[in-house]
């Protein structure tokens, strides 16, 4: 069995390279796997010393870091315990986001036909079309056609036909 002071640097280099592969890559176990395989006595930092002498030859079996192990399990733990709390908040405003205030209560109609549609009573189309178009027929506010409930609805985004009433009506008459 040679001493480690008697090789060569290309020798030790292998010896390192062989020790590397057979532990966990960490300057201490390299260290002790050389010890356990030829009987080297080789320091944790003489170790250190050839990858920083050596770099380019030990460039594909990189030095572990002898903490790099230890530092990952608490960092996993911390992020474990913070991410239900962020599950949680996503979920509260989103509950708030969904949430939208009814509008005003739609009127029961009184499916009116033209004819029977009343002066002051709603004129919106609930049913039909043409001469057979039925309108709400509920009393109608001061400077509308319609009740509260469909004035507000064909002043707010309402579909093209119920924006277009006026000129159904106009038809219908
Ligand atoms: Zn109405």
């Amino acid at each position: 069995m040679s001493s480690w002071a008697t090789l060569k640097i290309d020798e030790k280099i292998e010896a390192i390279r062989e020790a590397h592969a057979k532990c966990s890559g960490t300057a201490r176990t390299i260290s002790e796997k050389l010890f356990e395989l030829h009987g080297y006595q080789v320091s944790r930092n003489a170790v250190i010393g050839y990858y920083a002498r050596q770099a380019e030859k030990l460039k594909d079996m990189p030095l572990c870091g002898p903490r790099a192990g230890e530092n990952k399990k608490p960092l996993v733990r911390e992020s474990r315990t913070h991410r239900p709390k962020a599950v949680a908040t996503v979920n509260a405003y989103a509950e708030v986001i969904e949430f939208v205030p009814p509008p005003v209560a739609m009127p029961q109609s009184r499916n009116l036909t033209l004819m029977e549609l009343g002066h002051r009573e709603c004129r919106y189309p609930v049913d039909g079309e043409k001469e057979r178009t039925l309108f709400c027929g509920n009393a109608t506010g001061d400077d509308s056609p319609y009740c509260t409930y469909h004035h507000k609805l064909c002043h707010g985004h309402g579909t093209h036909s119920e924006r277009n009433i006026d000129a159904l009506l106009r038809r219908v008459a």
